[in-house]
């Protein structure tokens, strides 16, 4: 059965909190649509952490490989997510400032009342994946390739004239 997950970002960064667990890839829907294949999980870790001036963030990493289907041949990509992002907690409605959006090393999140990490974790899997991902080469069948393999006979009779 599915756990809720779902927190009260500003209490978990004021007690400094930390939560860490998986989410099967069947719980991530919006995901679906981009994957050759539903099983498997991926793990997060979650943290709450203070910036240099007391602003409440999150730390957040997500890890797994994905099945991500191919933009060429449909077959699966897999695709290793390595994501560690630093969330600062802003109030729902509220802009960034033009030197807090320059700042490369976080991101903002909106909250208002509880957050639901199940969403969060699901958002920063669609930020970070590849938008056209393919195979560098892909697996089909191909006659113009099949031609050009060398020959294992001329190398063993190589090797053999060596021996003699
Ligand atoms: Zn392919």
């Amino acid at each position: 059965m599915s756990q809720q997950l779902v927190i009260d970002a500003h209490r978990f960064v004021r007690e400094s909190r930390e939560l860490k667990g998986s989410l099967e890839l069947v719980e991530l829907p919006r995901l679906h649509d981009l994957l050759t294949s539903v099983t498997g999980s991926v793990a997060f870790r979650l943290k709450g952490v203070s910036g240099e001036r007391g602003q409440p963030r999150l730390r957040l990493e997500v890890n797994g490989v994905l099945p991500l289907s191919c933009q060429r041949c449909l077959g699966a990509v897999e695709e290793m997510l390595e994501i560690d992002s630093l969330l600062e907690l802003i109030p729902e409605g509220s802009e960034p400032t033009q030197e807090e959006l320059e700042d490369d090393s976080l991101d903002f999140l909106p909250v208002a009342g509880p957050l639901d990490i199940r969403e969060l974790v699901e958002d920063e899997i669609l930020l970070a994946l590849p938008v056209a991902p393919r195979h560098e080469a892909c697996d089909l069948p191909s006659d113009a390739e099949a031609g050009e393999r060398p020959n294992p006979f001329a190398a063993l009779s190589g090797l053999k004239g060596k021996l003699n």
